[in-house]
């Protein structure tokens, strides 16, 4: 199999470092959640996850190299040698990781925001997930390019990415996934992953539908309140709703405009970035002690950032 080499192999030490923190870090985190799940639930979620978007919008690779669930894929993975991840594969995989997305994030009202067991048992099944896929296929094919859940959200907030970092993990390339890899592709993995579901119109496709969905389901879950177990169909309800609005309005603009689909997905993925810091920003700041004030400059702040994203993306869009 001809071995095609990365543009950039950031193989620096430090970076393994990193990645062995990543796991330890987790491991952690997991024994958190049992003994004193107030603060460890606290410290994910208001102020690890939140940094997340911004992190993918400088270069979603600054997370896929130290991410503990992709070094959990990649041990196993390394290790085997399987045939490339066929598009009749890839796509039904992507649509699998696009559904644990939306049905986990929800969850989080009702479930993982306040509940340390449930938190505990699920990061524990995708990690022994991530690793049994790398028995299965070789590399991150198993998991991190195919049922990630993740990873629509690193491909859509990583079309414009401001630094350039290449990938500490693989220092050649056995094409484990046909395309969309990030790691591989970059920018354009998600270009690639609307042209591999391959309909007449990019839109239709189940990254297309994704990111049309995207900004809605965003402001679907930020206008929802954390509530018990009984309010879960209300909380989906809510955020199908949004959902809908957005998925309608999306499709109805791009098919209307007929916007290519490096342009739509452009488009999509910045009014998803506003969407979530206008709603994300004043409550990290909360999270880290600052005041109202404090966190209306950071919101303008991220709102400016995700404006040079934009500006960034669409340069290279019609260049
Ligand atoms: S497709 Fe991506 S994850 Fe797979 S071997 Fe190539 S660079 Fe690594």
């Amino acid at each position: 199999m001809a071995v095609a080499r990365l543009p950039l192999i950031e193989s620096h030490p430090s970076w393994r470092v990193a990645q062995l923190v990543g796991v330890l870090a987790t491991v952690t985190l997991l024994v958190a959640f049992l003994v004193a799940p107030t603060p460890s639930l606290h410290l994910l979620w208001d102020m690890v996850i939140p940094l997340l978007p911004a992190v993918f919008l400088v270069n979603p690779m600054l997370w896929r190299n130290v991410c503990p669930l992709a070094s959990l894929n990649d041990l196993a993975g390394h290790r085997r040698e399987s045939p490339t991840l066929a598009l009749s594969v890839l796509v039904p995989a992507w649509a699998v990781g696009i559904v644990l997305l939306m049905v986990l994030v929800p969850a989080r009202h009702f479930l993982f925001n306040t509940h340390g067991l449930p938190m505990f048992v699920t990061v524990t099944a995708v990690a022994l997930l991530a690793l049994a896929g790398g028995f299965v296929v070789s590399r991150r094919g198993g998991f991190c390019n195919s049922i990630c859940p993740v990873l629509p959200v690193e491909k859509l907030y990583g079309q414009a990415p401001l630094l350039h970092v290449g990938s500490a993990r693989c220092s050649d390339c056995n094409k484990c996934a046909t395309v969309g890899c990030p790691d591989l592709a970059g920018r354009k993995s998600a270009v690639q992953s609307v042209v591999a579901g391959g309909r007449r119109s990019w839109v239709w496709t189940p990254f297309g539908l994704f990111a049309a969905a995207f900004p809605g389901f965003i402001i679907g879950y930020f206008t929802t309140a954390d509530g018990a177990v009984a309010h879960a169909a209300s909380v989906y309800g809510h955020v199908a709703l949004w959902s809908a609005a957005s998925l309608s309005v999306a499709i109805g603009l791009m098919v209307v405009s007929r916007a290519r689909s490096a342009v739509g997905l452009l488009l999509l993925g910045a009014a998803s970035l506003l969407a979530y810091y206008w709603f994300a920003a004043p409550r990290l700041v909360a999270a880290f002690g600052g005041g109202p004030r404090v966190g209306e400059i950071v919101r303008a702040m991220a709102l400016l950032g995700i404006g040079a994203w934009a500006v960034r993306g669409w340069r290279r869009v019609r260049a």
